[in-house]
Formats: structure tokens, sequence, C-alpha cells
């Protein structure tokens, strides 16, 4: 509709003075130049909640498509604006502060994500506990900074969480001890994907890739083709371990090169195990493949957590989700729908 129209405008004035005719040949080429009319594959990149965020959409024209990345990282700006530790404004931020002290009121978008985390928590008999912050604001990966087995003894009564009391009438959050933090770094960022996904559909996006940090979730196809996602080697950056074409899916992969130092032989890295206060140490990565991202992101954490037999195991009851493990011996482990 609007190219015809262009058209006509753009001959008409081809029959007037020089200067116009000028002046239309450089409008014609803004508005029709194949970048800002014709549907096309667009790209973006930003470094939010501490990771790389990367988009990809399939949109009708460029402004339909920036428009589409911009209200990607909205999404996970207001996310990280809501349950980043690190800045002070943030509800989950309040929680750390105050939470041990009264009940806090918070956001359903928060209340909520706690509630399915404790259920996580639950059925991995407390492999994946967001009170595992309650020792883990002692380490600091940058700065090669650890607590001594001191330090974790006396902070490891507050790791359970049985201790974050939730009332979902008044949608306020109480911790029933006085040392209790919590971090949702093993959800959030899954949770942000799928959120952004969700307003991808809204915006009538039908072909998008959508990734935060180690998850990623797929919109469709990549047009006719599967899109093709890499398990990366963790112990060499430029190396794929794995490599899996995908559509209409998400996957997330939880390793334990992300985020870590190595001091005297041992390897300490952002994924502890509630019961020790220590880095799980039985795998080097768990990639789980299911349709939300919120639930992958939990499962590989929990799934780290609970190494390769009690993992398998976790993820062969739910129906939906695949794990493959690469364990410790660099051995590659696949759940039963994998394997078939
Ligand atoms: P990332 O993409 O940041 O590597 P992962 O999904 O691998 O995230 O989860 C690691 C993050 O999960 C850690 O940085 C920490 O914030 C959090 N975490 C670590 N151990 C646990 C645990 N046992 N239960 C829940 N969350 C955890
Ligand atoms: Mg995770």
């Amino acid at each position: 509709m609007v190219v015809p129209l262009l058209y006509a405008i753009f001959f008409r004035a081809m029959r007037t003075d020089s200067m116009k005719k000028w002046l239309a040949l450089l409008a014609f080429w803004g508005v029709c130049s194949p970048n800002t009319l014709l549907a096309d594959w667009f790209w973006g990149n930003a470094s939010i909640m501490g990771t790389n965020i990367e988009v990809q959409v399939w949109a009708d024209n460029k402004a339909h498509g920036d428009a589409a990345i911009e209200t990607v990282f909205t999404q996970m700006e207001a996310v990280n604006q809501l349950m980043s530790p690190y800045i002070e404004t943030s509800q989950l931020a309040m929680l750390n502060r105050e939470a041990a002290l009264h009940p806090v009121k918070v956001d359903t978008a928060l209340f909520e994500l706690i509630e399915k985390a404790n259920t996580f928590s639950a059925m991995s008999h407390g492999a994946f506990d967001i009170t595992f912050a309650s020792v883990g604001f002692m380490y600091d990966y940058r700065n090669h900074a650890k607590p001594d087995q001191d330090r974790i003894d006396k902070q490891l009564n507050a790791v359970n969480y049985r201790h974050i009391a939730l009332n979902n009438e008044e949608n306020t959050v109480f911790f029933n001890h006085p040392d209790v933090k919590v971090d949702l770094g093993g959800i959030g960022k899954g949770y942000a994907v799928d959120k952004s996904i969700e307003a991808l559909i809204a915006m009538g996006i039908e072909h998008a890739l959508v990734t935060a940090g180690g998850d990623t979730r797929l919109l469709g196809d990549r047009r006719g083709r599967p899109w093709v996602v890499g398990i990366r080697d963790p112990r060499n950056e430029d190396k794929q371990a794995v490599r899996l074409p995908l559509e209409s899916i998400a996957i997330s992969t939880s390793g334990d090169y992300e985020r870590y130092f190595e001091e005297d032989g041992n390897r300490y890295h952002h994924i502890l195990s509630p019961k020790t206060g220590k880095s799980a140490y039985e795998v080097q990565s768990v990639s789980i493949i299911g349709p939300s991202s919120t639930i992958n992101d939990a499962l590989s954490t929990t799934v780290f957590v609970l190494g390769v037999v009690d993992g398998i195991n976790l993820i062969n009851t739910l129906p939906d989700y695949e794990a493959i493990i690469l364990d410790n011996e660099r051995k590659l482990h696949y759940s039963a729908g994998l394997t078939q």
C-alpha cells in the first residue's frame, strides 16, 4: 500500500524541476531503502542484570524491529530494578535489609517468583534455595574472596527456604531467621527472558531469539530453518560441546565457568550447595531444554547442585523438560527424552 503511493509521488516529482527532483530522490531512497521498509532480521545487544543480552527479531520494518528490541531491553531493566541485590532501591535489596525485622510487602511479580523458587526448593529437597545467599554474599569471585569454614558454619543455619514466610493475601515476605539473605540469580534471568518473549508476542513478533547470559528462548523458527544453539565447552570458551537445532522452545545452561576463581587447585564458582555453603563440584555444566525459560533457569541451577544421578532422575519426572549434563570428567549425560 505504502510503496505504490511512494512510487506515484516519486514519478510525479521526476517531472518537475531538478532541485525538487533530487529532493524527492533522496526522500524516496531514505524511506524505501531495505533497512527501513522491508521485513528483515534485526539485532540488539546490551549489558543488563550484569550479563550480556542478545536479541534477534524478524520484523516488518526497521521501526518495528527497533521497537521490539527496545521492548526487550525495557523488560530486562524492569526485572533488574525490581530484583537486583546490588541496586539499593530494588525490592529484593529491601527484603534483605528488612524482612527479618517485619513482613515486607512486595510487587506481585516478585512475590510470585519467590513462591515459584520455593517450589523448586521443595522439589529438589533444598538443592535449589534462594537463601543460599546467606552464605553466598561472603564470596566475591572478582576479588578472589571466600569465607573460611568458621564463617560458613556460623551462617549455614540461615540457608533454608523454609525460613521464608510468604503471605499471599498481603503479598508480604518475612524471614523467620535473623541472618537470611535471598538472591534470585538462579531464576531471575530466565524470568526476564520469558517476560521479554511475552512482550514480543504481544507486539505481533513471530520469530525471535532472546538471550540473557545462559538463558535463551526461541520464538518460532529462523523462518524455514531451526535456530542452532550451542552449549559451550566449559573449559574452552571458543569451543562448543554440543550444537542443537531448536525452535519454539527455551534452553538454559548453568556452568562453573561463569563466575569463578581458582586457588590451590580448587575452583570456587557461583553455584553453591546449600548443604555445604561451597561450590557444587560434581558437574561442569547443565543445560535444560523446555518451554519456560524461568523453569529452565531454576532447573539448570538445581540439577547442577544435585549432580548427575539425582539431577537426571528429577528431570525424568518432568515430561516437558530435558537435560544435558557434562560431568567433571567431561562425560555427557542425557535425560530419558533425549536418549531415545
Ligand atoms: P548464571 O546464568 O548467572 O550463570 P545460573 O542459572 O547458572 O546463572 O545460576 C547461578 C546463580 O544462581 C548464581 O550466580 C547465584 O546467584 C544463584 N545460585 C547459586 N547457588 C544457588 C542455589 N543452590 N540455589 C539457588 N540459586 C543459586
Ligand atoms: Mg539457573
